[in-house]
């Protein structure tokens, strides 16, 4: 019987995901490539660090599996709970770096950045002989006798120009969505699988921001300035979240815009437009505020009273005069129904190469328990390519490193029973 240590493996993409698979193929003793075509990996990866680095989330892990939308919700749920939020915190702590769980309960490690831990992550995998040839595309699989695809040699092509063909007994595709093309994720993955039959669903912006035209002296005065704690509510019964909204120069961004962005996305597909309320004051009722506002003197200025009464900070009460088609409304009652939910009509969300990630990818039907593509046998897929979706706070890449745990022991049980 042939030992793992006879087999190899080609893990295309060097991101999260792809590097968490050779990791766990490797450590059983397999030969590993990782194929990446940027200069060097985990490029994504170091951009998430930038802004505080979410490794899971704290949360039970019952209430973590609610976060995720897939078709199959069943297979998502058995890799995360197989390698869940404990086991992620677990293997960081191995890499030196422990995590500790923010007042939000995400899970962040010590540094914050995902500078040390790629750092650490790169010198295990060449510890246990993971091989990166890196300035190397995938282009997908030479043809077979029979002319289909061969499952068991990957094309690639190098910073050259030149084209190789690499034999492969068990292949894990892990090449990220399309968001921060220019950190390699570009999707051009996407064409090569349904031109060998996979059905991809196309790739959506996902955690993406809102489009808002401001007027050139808004945004003069008020790009970069947040609106603090705030609720974002899309209709009666759509989701809601409160948190910082950012106003930047092309609309809306922040965590609770990002919760929204996937059903304000799909609304505007149907629709043409979404309408978001947002209450800039969840924490006192309607009723509250009334008082509070009737408490304004003579000599002050509606803007002041908003100030002095309500806490509203400038960009707020200007944000509100940008938003709103006519002026303020004086009446206290009036003012403070208004203020509770502040009509936003958002025509689009911000483009899928600014997203934080991306919605779509390969059909959750197109792959076996075991995350194998059922049409090419021997070969795993992994992360954030495979058709699921989740909010930011650790969600995404908790699922990218299951998934790429879960494609991992998929294929070396498929290579134990070859
Ligand atoms: C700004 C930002 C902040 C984020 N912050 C967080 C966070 O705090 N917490 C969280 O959970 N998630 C976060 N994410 C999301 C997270 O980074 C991704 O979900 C995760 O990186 C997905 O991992 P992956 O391995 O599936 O894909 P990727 O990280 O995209 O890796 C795919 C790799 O494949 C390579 N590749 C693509 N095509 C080819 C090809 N043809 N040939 C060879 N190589 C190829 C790419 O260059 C890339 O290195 C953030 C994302 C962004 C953009």
């Amino acid at each position: 019987m042939r030992a793992a240590s006879d087999f190899h493996a080609v893990v295309v993409g060097g991101g999260p995901g792809g590097l968490m698979a050779a990791e766990v193929l490797a450590s059983a003793g397999m030969h590993v490539t990782v194929v990446e075509h940027m200069p060097s990996v985990g490029r994504k990866l170091l951009l998430a660090g930038r802004s505080g680095l979410n490794l899971t989330h704290g949360e039970p892990i019952d209430r973590v599996l609610t976060r995720y939308t897939s078709d199959r919700p069943e297979l998502l749920h058995a890799a995360v709970r197989a390698f869940g939020p404990d086991e992620v915190r677990a293997w960081s702590n191995g890499l030196g770096e422990p995590t500790f769980v923010g007042t939000s309960g995400r899970v962040f490690p010590r540094s914050l950045r995902a500078t040390p831990l790629l750092r650490a992550w790169l010198a295990r995998l060449a510890g246990v002989g993971v091989v990166a040839q890196t300035r190397t595309r995938w282009l997908g699989w030479a043809s077979g006798p029979d002319g289909r695809a061969d499952p068991r040699t990957v094309v690639v092509q190098r910073a050259d120009g030149r084209r190789d063909e690499l034999p492969a007994d068990v292949v894990v595709l892990a090449l990220g969505g399309a968001s921060w093309p220019r950190v390699g994720s570009d999707g051009g993955w996407v064409e090569v699988l349904r031109a060998a039959g996979v059905a991809v669903r196309d790739l959506l912006p996902s955690n993406c921001g809102f489009v808002v035209p401001w007027s050139p002296p808004f945004a003069e005065r008020h790009v970069g300035t947040p609106l603090k704690n705030v609720e974002l509510r899309l209709g009666p019964h759509g989701p809601s979240a409160r948190g910082d909204v950012m106003i930047t120069a092309q609309g809306l961004e922040g965590g609770p815009v990002y919760t929204l962005s996937s059903a304000v996305r799909d609304a505007i597909a149907r629709d043409g437009s979404a309408v978001v309320h947002v209450d800039l004051h969840p924490d006192l009722a309607v009723t509250e505020l009334a008082v509070r506002l009737r408490r304004r003197r003579p000599k002050d200025s509606l803007s002041s009273t908003l100030k002095r009464t309500l806490g509203l900070s400038p960009a707020a009460v200007a944000w509100c005069r940008e938003v709103l088609p006519g002026p303020l409304p004086t009446d206290p009652d009036e003012l403070a129904a208004l203020l509770k939910a502040v009509p936003v009509r958002v025509r689009s969300t911000t483009a899928i190469a600014r997203a934080i990630s991306s919605a779509g990818g390969v059909a959750l039907d197109e792959v076996d328990d075991s995350f194998m593509l059922v049409r090419m046998p021997g070969t795993f897929v992994a992360g954030e390519m495979l058709d699921w979706d989740a909010p930011t706070g650790g969600y995404l890449l908790q699922a990218t490193f299951s998934t790429a745990v879960a494609a991992a022991r998929g294929a070396l049980r498929w290579i134990e029973r070859q």
